[in-house]
């Protein structure tokens, strides 16, 4: 199973990946998470996306296209992928459609988690305020200033992707703000074999 999710930061994409990591033995390709362990090991990519990621800016395409070419390729992806945070931007999808048919591979589905901003700045906020307080140590791009400019880069930049996975007819959309356990409920609903395309509703 091969899924891209679609969403702004907060929407919950990391804590749904990993449930789809579990339920159906596919690996997360977290962008972020490969941008922050090459930061903190000081990485030629890392040393080159440190201040980028600091200021809430995308780190070039080439870049994230590149570790996402060598990620798919390895083995233990081969069995599907839950793409989280990537891609961000038009040249991204383009590039990960040229990877994906080099290789023969297909995406079952982009699944997009729509969510309400106002409620979304709350909800990170809530999230740096329980962070810091178990002691742990605050995203720097969690602090208020920078996401707002990720909000707004995830605006201009990554919401157009909705509407082209939507002309291309891979995309599903379902409700971030409902409860964790709800938004899990409806992915499983559209990946289950009998869910995948067919209508709404009869529970
Ligand atoms: P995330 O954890 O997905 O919110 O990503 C944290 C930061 O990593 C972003 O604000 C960007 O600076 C960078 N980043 C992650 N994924 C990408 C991507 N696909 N394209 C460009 N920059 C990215």
């Amino acid at each position: 199973m091969r899924l891209i999710l679609l969403g702004p930061p907060g929407a919950g994409k990391g804590t749904q990946a990993q449930r789809l990591v579990s339920k159906h033995g596919i690996v997360q390709l977290s962008t972020g998470d490969m941008l922050r362990a090459a930061v903190k090991a000081g990485s030629p990519v890392g040393l080159r996306a440190k201040a980028i990621m600091e200021r809430g800016e995308l780190v070039p395409d080439e870049v994230v296209v590149a570790i996402i070419a060598d990620r798919i390729g390895q083995a233990d992806a081969k069995s599907g992928f839950v793409l989280d945070g990537f891609p961000r931007t038009g040249p991204q999808a383009e590039a990960l459609d040229k990877l994906l048919a080099e290789r023969g591979l297909q995406l079952d589905a982009v699944i997009e988690l729509k969510v309400d901003e106002g409620i979304l700045l709350k909800r990170i906020e809530t999230r740096v305020a329980e962070t810091a307080a178990r002691g742990e140590t605050v995203r720097a791009d969690d602090k208020p200033e920078v996401l707002k400019g990720r909000l707004d880069t995830y605006r201009t930049q990554t919401a157009p992707l909705i509407d082209y996975y939507g002309k291309k007819g891979t995309l599903k959309s379902v409700d971030g703000m409902a409860p964790i356990d709800e938004v899990t409920a409806a992915l499983d609903r559209i990946l289950s074999p009998a869910g995948a395309g067919s209508p709404k509703g009869g529970g």
